[in-house]
């Protein structure tokens, strides 16, 4: 059989969703993947996919059909008195859409990893509005980037040739001349070491260097003391400058300025750098997204509750309050009595108290690979892989969506179907 090229694939592994893959499938295996970076390739070629459901029964592991497993399940949510879902960044929106429908008819309570990433990013959104615009307009149009918390060189490892240092724009004919990239971090990061110019504050400083910049972009360079967290006012004179001169400038943040001391005031605070530099110029703020469709889940659940994660429905309507409806104090709390993992591994991410929690408690998983949850898990079913053998529609970090294909059957249902059922089975007990 000879082997069947797949051009503009869609990968789904963060949240750029490069769409030029170039994957070359032959006798139902992936044989090769051109132009990915090495995530993104691990990601299409990892193998190890459980064969079957399978289900812990006094300890032990054994195999069950879709059905069964589906069936206990369905059983195990709807035993529990305040079951969380949880997970749900690594699915498609459609699959993420029959979550919130499972969530509502269960009066359980729905959050995604956003709530230890970005949804500190969405609290200062929803306090002083987004100043966005997509990678394209970047591409195109940025002459000064500002990384701010992130390293693009590991998380996102085409960012940087796609869209900013290593690629030309419409408007700017050689990156390297016409571009200026700034990285601001506790430590000098790979992206740090191409940057033009690198910002080292110290540890919790991020708060601090964002006012200083504000009002050094305010002509108050007279109010700031000679160094801030640990940074000289010359350099931070220097980049106010910079930044004031430009074109047109970007700025991209990650969990370094997310999730550091300061948090939601943080971004809030880098809005309203942008916002004082628009006064001068062109400038825009991108949370720089984990995984691929985490940026999805915002939207969906947006769409079809008002809140963005963390929505609790056991009021019989659905309400939100991150810090308290959110994953890990609601785990913390020991509060909820089951859960439904989809697409994460929060064994993986979630802090030891929330993770003790798990333990203790039903848990079912949705994953194509076992992962450190499935130590925790009664029952793991695998699913297909969006963008691999599902498609389906993932937002981009930029909020720009893209849907993503199906290149190759390996006789998995996906996400969506699995859920749907599950959903099918608990309306009918509940009479709905
Ligand atoms: S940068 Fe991200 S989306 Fe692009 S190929 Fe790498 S892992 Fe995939």
């Amino acid at each position: 059989m000879f082997p069947t090229i797949h051009r503009d694939v869609v990968c789904t592994f963060c949240g750029c969703l490069c769409d030029d893959l170039e994957v070359t499938v032959e006798g139902g295996r992936i044989r090769g993947v051109d132009n990915a970076c090495e995530l993104g390739a691990h990601k299409f070629t990892t193998e190890g996919r459980l064969k079957a459901p399978i289900r812990r029964r006094g300890g032990v592991w054994g195999e069950e059909t879709y059905t069964a497993a589906i069936e206990r399940a369905a059983e195990i949510l709807l035993d529990a008195d305040r079951p969380l879902l949880y997970g749900w960044s690594g699915t498609c929106g459609e699959a993420q859409s029959v979550g919130v429908q499972l969530a509502e008819i269960l009066g359980g309570v729905i959050d995604a990893t956003t709530s230890v990433c970005h949804g500190t990013s969405i609290l200062a959104i929803q306090e002083v509005g987004h100043p966005g615009c997509t990678l394209g307009q970047v591409k195109n149009r940025a002459d000064v980037i500002l990384y701010w918390g992130c390293n693009p060189i590991e998380a996102h490892p085409r960012h940087m040739s796609r869209y900013t240092t290593y690629t030309d724009g419409f408007f700017l004919g050689n990156s390297h001349r016409d571009r200026t990239v700034i990285v601001v971090d506790i430590r000098r990061t790979d992206t740090a070491q191409v940057a033009d110019e690198f910002i080292k504050i110290k540890p919790g400083g991020d708060y601090a260097v964002l006012s200083a910049l504000r009002a050094m972009v305010r002509g108050k360079d007279d109010m700031i003391p000679p160094t801030v967290s640990g940074v000289s006012r010359q350099q931070l004179r220097r980049v106010a400058a910079i930044c004031k001169s430009a074109q047109y400038g970007a700025l991209f943040f990650g969990m370094g300025l997310t999730q550091t001391g300061g948090k939601y005031k943080n971004i809030r605070n880098a809005i309203e750098l942008v916002d004082e530099l628009n006064r001068h110029t062109k400038f825009t703020l991108t949370p720089m997204r984990g995984h691929f469709n985490v940026y999805g889940f915002n939207e969906v659940c947006t769409w079809m509750t008002g809140y963005p994660f963390a929505v609790d429905f056991s009021r019989g309507i659905a309400w939100y309050n991150p810090g308290e409806t959110s994953a890990v104090d609601l785990l913390a709390r020991r509060e909820c009595d089951a859960c439904l993992v989809v697409a994460s591994d929060p064994a993986a991410h979630l802090p030891r108290s929330a993770v003790a929690h798990l333990a203790d408690i039903p848990l079912v998983q949705l994953d194509p690979y076992p992962n450190a949850t499935t130590a925790f898990a009664e029952i793991q079913i695998p699913v297909a892989v969006t963008g691999i053998d599902a498609e389906g529609t993932a937002y981009r970090m930029d909020g720009v969506p893209i849907r993503t294909r199906k290149i190759l059957d390996l006789g998995y249902p996906d996400d969506r179907t699995v859920l749907q059922q599950m959903l099918e089975r608990i309306r009918e007990a509940k009479g709905r």
